[in-house]
């Protein structure tokens, strides 16, 4: 049986390239989404798409609501800013990685996999706690505490492979491992095309990468 990983996949720029980052390590990759009440589906498309485009074995959306919660731009009724923001933005979501974590994790022990790659970045990751190295460390270890599997001897690793990467260089690695960014959906509020809007944070720092990176923008904008 070829080793199996289990990819956090939002159908943005990041998690697709966490995921190329995966195959080529060798993994059978399986993906997972998150339908958590985020302002627009179509990442959840985008997501299937490139779920199919790069022959994952599987694909799972997960359905959670985390507008039950609420407490972000993203799952609330809160607007997402136009200029960056002092301290951490109304774009993060409470616990969000933390959620989806756990259960990428209770899929992966059924799955018998070896690791379970996210695409978090402490380079320009806008501040949030759950994109930190101590935060994926310390998962790893919360898992390995939790899973029957680990405590019989098969361990579970947390790979953040672009952690330490500039989006400019997450960019350059993806193009390499043969991605088209094309398809992916970074904008926090994208419309029913999935097309950017240019403005938000996130349109931001993946235009800048794609110019530092020497490399033209495929993005679609409104
Ligand atoms: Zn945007």
């Amino acid at each position: 049986m070829n080793k199996r990983a289990v990819i956090l996949l939002s159908g943005g720029l990041d998690s697709i390239t966490a995921l190329a980052f995966a195959k080529a390590e060798g993994y059978a990759c399986y993906s997972i989404s998150f339908d958590y009440g985020q302002r627009h589906k179509t990442e959840l498309n985008a997501a299937q798409r490139l779920a199919e485009k790069y022959g994952v074995v599987e694909h799972k959306v997960i359905q959670i609501d985390l507008r039950t919660i609420g407490g972000s731009a993203l799952t609330d009724d809160i607007d997402v800013p136009e200029v960056a923001q002092e301290g951490i933005p109304v774009t993060y979501v409470p616990a969000r990685n933390t959620v989806f974590l756990a259960i990428a994790l209770g899929w992966a022990e059924v799955l018998q996999a070896e690791a379970i790659y996210i695409g978090v970045n402490a380079v320009d990751y806008s501040g949030y706690p759950d994109c930190r190295p101590e935060f994926v460390t310390a998962f790893e270890k919360l898992a390995n505490l939790a899973i029957k599997s680990a405590t019989e001897g098969k361990p579970i690793y947390i790979r953040a492979p672009l952690m330490s990467l500039s989006k400019a260089d997450i960019i350059t690695h993806g193009t390499a491992l043969g991605i088209d960014y094309s398809e992916t959906i970074s904008c926090y509020q994208a419309d029913a095309q999935g097309r950017a809007c240019g403005q938000c944070d996130s349109c931001r720092l993946r235009r800048q990468g794609f110019a530092e990176a020497g490399l033209a923008d495929p993005t679609r904008y409104q």
